[in-house]
C-alpha cells in the first residue's frame, strides 16, 4: 500500500488517488497537421522505464487536484511530488540508467520505428 503525499492534503492512502499516466507529455502545437502515425504516437506511445518515472495523479476522493509525482517503478519509492506545469525536478539516476539499460528523463527521445507491423495498412 502506497502512502501518497498529496500536496494539498498531506499523506493519504493510495486508494484515494487515481493514476493519470506519464507526466510532461505536451499537447501537439498543431494537431490538425499531424499524420495519423504522429497522432497515434501522441495518444498511445509512452515511456516505460525501469526506475524513476514522472507520472500524473489526481486526489479523486480528496481535493480533486492533479499533481505530478516522481516514483521509482521498481521500489515504489516516491521521490518528489510537485504541481502540474512545473518542470520535472532532478532525481538520482537509477542503477539501470547508469549501466545504460534504461532511458530516463524528459530529454530521452528514442526515435520510434516507422515500420508498420505486417498486415497493418491504412
Ligand atoms: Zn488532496
Amino acid at each position: 500500500m502506497l502512502l501518497i503525499p498529496c500536496p494539498n492534503c498531506g499523506p493519504r492512502d493510495e486508494t484515494e488517488f487515481h493514476y493519470g499516466g506519464q507526466a510532461h507529455v505536451p499537447y501537439p502545437e498543431n494537431p490538425n497537421e499531424l499524420s495519423d502515425t504522429e497522432w497515434s504516437r501522441y495518444l498511445f506511445y509512452r515511456e516505460n522505464p525501469k526506475g524513476v518515472f514522472a507520472e500524473r495523479w489526481v486526489h479523486s476522493t480528496g481535493c480533486r487536484q492533479w499533481f505530478n509525482m516522481l516514483r521509482d517503478t521498481v521500489s515504489y519509492d516516491i521521490q518528489a511530488v510537485y504541481p502540474m506545469g512545473v518542470p520535472r525536478p532532478a532525481a538520482p539516476l537509477p542503477a539501470a540508467a547508469v549501466t545504460g539499460t534504461a532511458s530516463t528523463g524528459p530529454a530521452s527521445t528514442t526515435p520510434l520505428s516507422t515500420t508498420a507491423p505486417e498486415g497493418a495498412t491504412k
